[in-house]
């Protein structure tokens, strides 16, 4: 039996049609399934919608959340309660074809564990696809894991893989494509074709993005820490040259290079010279404010997520 996670939040316009597409794909999968469907605090009507799938298909779960968490703990949230030999994640928005899951299936079925989705064209605004690309070739060079790039959630985790995340990363901020590609075991990729959102807005906000990005880049990394090391370094190294320029100019008494000293030039460059150290002062404590601020939350160790209600069908159920 293999489990279908798919994060809901706001999707009343793509419920009826996500149903629709997975029943008509379901057999071209060729196993038992279950779809857990996950409520991250949806205000519209799709929490009903998917209620009553629960009553008329007994392959239907819903795990409701208390409150709007956020996809990324939505999706664990989901890979809690999936109880099938693997996990498959995809987006409730039909941007994730469910057509396209047996290529997946091959691939699990000759062995491995991770079976991800490498998107070949988004069609999204030619913006956002920068700023994605932008991202992913940052996220690469900074993390000390090896993220592929430019894939997304979209995802089959075997069962195996999918007890360890749950189990053994304790971690409350979950960036789950870069979990899922720390975890190791044999991984794949698989491309496909992005398609566009079936209908309705797109539920992550600009905000939401950028703290997701910011997840990424500082949970997997320490080089903006260094930042400081560098920069110090740098600004040394410029202050020495400026101290040599000034001592030379003194003792001879001559102009170097058509230069006079940034010192006598006045107070513009004294100002300029106090602002940029000032700024890059502020950047660092910045970046180490992030790291802090990550620390803070985990240390609580406060829920992620809280679990309201997790509904099957209890006909069949038990
Ligand atoms: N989503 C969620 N909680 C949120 C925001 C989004 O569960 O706070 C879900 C949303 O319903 C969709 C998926 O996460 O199934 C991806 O969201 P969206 O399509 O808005 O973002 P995209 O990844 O396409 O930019
Ligand atoms: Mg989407």
């Amino acid at each position: 039996m293999i489990s279908i996670v798919i994060p809901i939040y706001n999707e009343e316009e793509n419920i009826e049609h996500l149903y629709s597409r997975l029943t008509a794909a379901g057999p071209s999968w060729e196993e038992d399934y279950e779809v857990v469907l996950v409520d991250d605090g949806s205000v519209d009507r799709s929490l009903s919608m998917m209620l009553e799938l629960v009553e008329k298909d007994e392959r239907i779960k819903v795990v409701k959340l208390s409150r709007n968490f956020g996809h990324q703990q939505a999706i664990t949230a989901g890979l809690r309660k999936a109880s099938g030999d693997c996990a498959i994640l995809m987006d409730g928005d039909l941007q994730d074809p469910p057509e396209e899951l047996p290529r997946f299936l091959k691939k699990w079925r000759e062995g491995y564990h991770v079976v991800y989705a490498v998107r070949t064209k988004r069609k999204e605004f030619i913006l956002k696809r920068m700023a994605y690309s932008i991202f992913y070739r940052l996220l690469a060079s900074m993390s000390n894991i090896n993220i592929p790039l430019d894939s997304g959630d979209f995802c089959l985790i075997d069962r195996r893989v999918v007890d360890v995340l749950n189990d053994d990363f304790t971690e409350n901020i979950r960036f789950v494509r870069g979990l899922r590609a720390y975890v190791g075991f044999k991984q794949i990729g698989v491309k496909y074709e992005r398609a566009e959102r079936s209908a309705g807005e797109v539920k992550y906000t600009l905000k939401q993005l950028m703290r997701l990005a910011m997840d990424g880049l500082l949970d997997f990394s320490f080089v903006p820490l260094r930042l400081a090391s560098f920069l110090g370094i740098a600004t040394a190294f410029i202050s020495l040259g400026f101290g040599l320029f000034h001592i030379i100019q003194m003792l001879t008494g001559k102009e170097l290079f058509g230069f006079t000293s940034a010192v006598d030039a006045g107070m513009t460059s004294m100002a300029i010279a106090g602002f940029f150290i000032g700024g890059m002062i502020l950047l660092v404590l910045g970046i180490i404010g992030e790291y802090i601020g990550r620390i803070y939350f985990e240390v609580k160790r406060r829920p992620a997520f809280v679990i309201e209600d997790f509904y099957t069908n209890s006909k069949i159920i038990s």
